[in-house]
């Protein structure tokens, strides 16, 4: 039978589609991420359906028991907020469900990106979504590293708490860049504010950092991209580029080679 991923509000209610409701009313069962918010849902829309809850870190526990039901039944995934598998549960038992011939329909409809996206003012004709950063300061910024060069817009998902670590982490990496902060999309207190990397504690001064938020960033300057093009003249080059435009362990990768040249 067929999967069905259905996207559900994010903050309000009115965004859910007619195709949506129409597909959770239609389907056997529901794959849940939070069975408490799922059913706090369904009671909106007036749907009773039976829920089986598929929820991080346990979703390959609880994918078998879910693929089993869809040899004989449909179903719809649907996570707490916004479209299944972005920054959510679902990657696992979609690849699954593939695998197994099973049928997969994603619908159109809510996700946090988008909007933040659309809204920033940023170029959205090539984006990057890295949606929830590494929360460690050295992972993070490694990671920050490998995107410096990159010139596209750079959208991510991150918690109230941890925003100015971001903001701070971005600025020393990238250096000045624009960016805007998408709070609370849809909802009462919505509010997007655009600044500048090098300015971000004053052009958040007046704004509460609360609530759900998606930060945009600028992609590489043009001419500071041409500026970190890199001269390869020997191996070493190459094993500097892997570990600063790929992240990949610069020792790990010299090994893997020279195993492979000597095989
Ligand atoms: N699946 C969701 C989607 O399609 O966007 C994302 C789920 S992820 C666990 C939750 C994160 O999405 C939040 O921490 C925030 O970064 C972002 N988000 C969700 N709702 C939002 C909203 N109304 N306004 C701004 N950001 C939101």
């Amino acid at each position: 039978m067929s999967l069905y991923i259905v996207p559900v509000p994010i903050g309000n209610p009115l965004d859910i589609t007619r195709r949506a409701v129409q597909v959770l009313e239609r389907v056997d069962f529901l794959v849940a991420e939070d069975t408490r918010r799922s059913a706090r849902l369904l009671a909106h829309l007036g749907i009773a359906k039976p829920v089986m809850s598929y929820f991080s870190p346990r979703e390959k526990e609880k994918a078998g028991a879910i693929l089993k039901r869809l040899q004989r039944e449909s179903a719809a995934l649907i996570t707490d907020s916004g479209t299944p598998v972005i920054s959510d549960p679902g990657f696992l038992l979609i690849r699954e469900a593939v695998s197994r011939g099973i049928s997969v329909v994603a619908l159109p409809g809510p996700t946090a990106f988008v909007p933040a996206l659309c809204v920033s003012g940023l170029p959205a004709d090539r984006f990057l979504f890295l949606g929830f950063p590494p929360r460690r300061k050295t992972e993070l910024e490694r990671n920050l590293r490998a995107l410096a060069h990159l010139p596209f817009t750079l959208v991510f998902y991150e918690s109230p708490r941890r925003i100015l670590d971001l903001l701070s982490a971005l600025l020393r990496v990238f250096g000045n860049r624009a960016f805007a902060l998408a709070r609370e999309l849809s909802k009462k207190n919505e509010s997007v504010i655009r600044g500048n990397l090098a300015t971000y504690n004053e052009d958040l001064e007046d704004e509460p950092l609360l609530g759900e938020m998606v930060l945009v960033v600028g992609g590489c300057p043009a001419n500071q991209a041409q500026n970190n093009e890199v001269t390869i003249t020997n191996r070493e080059d190459i094993l500097r580029l892997f570990e600063e435009r790929f992240n990949l362990d610069r020792n790990a990768v010299r090994d893997a080679w020279m195993r492979k040249s000597s095989s």
